[in-house]
């Protein structure tokens, strides 16, 4: 997911750490190169500058160039750095949903991967912490979208609310909700319509949702391949609605990254998941460790 990154950095780092002594100009010369190859990965540039100047700060601060390792400094110094950047407060992969039955909001564009998320979320919360997972879909402009749903369902085993035609959002909400205390649900996820752009409408319908629900959380699916336009749509959706965390989806694909880096610093919103594949397993937990370990190869 970062392989263009990746590389970038190794080159830089790998004639970093070649040179037995290095000068501050190196080192300097070193962040240039790593300021460009963020920027290449489409990492916002207020992010990529404060990171620059994050390290360059301790870089200068440790003394690392009088040091007998001055590039495996520059290099964990780095490390840290990305770690720093990439971490929200909390454990991501903890949802909250004590005190059944918890609602989860899921919101986001339509062709995010909202509703492979929503089910891949359900089956983690069923196999790992055996809870029972109501799901529905408020989908009501697309029923292609809501069969879609129920056939994930009927895969994982997770039970979705019946279909109801001529429902709307609000009123599906509200019988999930019902059926998910009648039938002693632990959680009931609720999956809003998307659509290819913010619009008033969807805004004021996922909000109206959002009124009814009270939603314990509320997950933005993003598609990560979408790089700074991600970080957009989650600034608008946060701001409109409020959000408790991000999913970025198509964290397999080849797209540069920048989404994982920028989501935190710009939107102050935690990544608590990422999507990698179409099964239903693919899905992660957004640990920084991990990921600034894949960074920097
Ligand atoms: P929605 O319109 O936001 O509900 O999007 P869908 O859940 O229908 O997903 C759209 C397409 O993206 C489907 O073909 C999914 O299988 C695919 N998809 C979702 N998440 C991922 C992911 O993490 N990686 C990959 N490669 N594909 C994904």
């Amino acid at each position: 997911m970062f392989e263009n990154l990746s590389e970038r950095l190794s080159g830089v780092f790998d004639r970093l750490t070649k040179q037995g002594a290095l000068s501050e100009d190196d080192v300097a010369t070193a962040l240039r190169e790593v300021r460009v190859a963020l920027l290449e990965a489409d990492v916002s540039l207020p992010v990529a500058r404060d990171f620059v100047k994050a390290v360059q700060d301790k870089a200068t601060g440790q003394a690392v160039t009088k040091s007998v390792t001055p590039g495996q400094q520059v290099v964990k110094i780095v490390h840290d750095a990305l770690i720093d950047v990439l971490r929200g407060e909390g454990d991501p992969g903890h949802l909250k949903i004590d005190n059944p039955p918890a609602p989860i909001l899921m919101v986001g564009l339509q062709g995010s991967g909202k509703t492979t998320t929503t089910a891949k979320l359900a089956k983690r919360m069923k196999d790992r912490e055996g809870k029972r997972v109501l799901m529905a879909s408020l989908d009501t402009n697309r029923p292609a979208a809501m069969e879609q749903l129920a056939i994930l369902g009927a895969q994982i085993g997770v039970d979705t609310l019946p279909i109801v035609k001529g429902e709307d959002p609000v009123a599906i909400a509200k019988r999930a909700k019902t059926q998910a205390s009648l039938g002693g649900y632990d959680v009931y996820m609720l999956d809003t319509a998307g659509r290819l752009h913010i619009d008033q409408e969807l805004i004021a319908q996922a909000a109206a949702v959002r009124d009814v629900a009270n939603p314990r959380e509320t997950l933005l699916v993003v598609d990560g391949l979408t790089g700074q336009d991600a970080v957009n749509v989650a600034t608008e959706f946060d701001d409109k609605i409020g959000v408790t965390g991000v999913v970025l989806t198509r964290m397999d694909g080849d797209g540069r990254g920048g989404a994982a880096l920028s989501m935190r610093a710009v939107t102050g919103k935690p990544i608590r998941f990422v999507g990698l594949g179409e099964k239903m397993d693919a899905i992660e937990t957004f640990e920084p460790e991990r990921i600034a370990g894949r960074i920097l190869g």
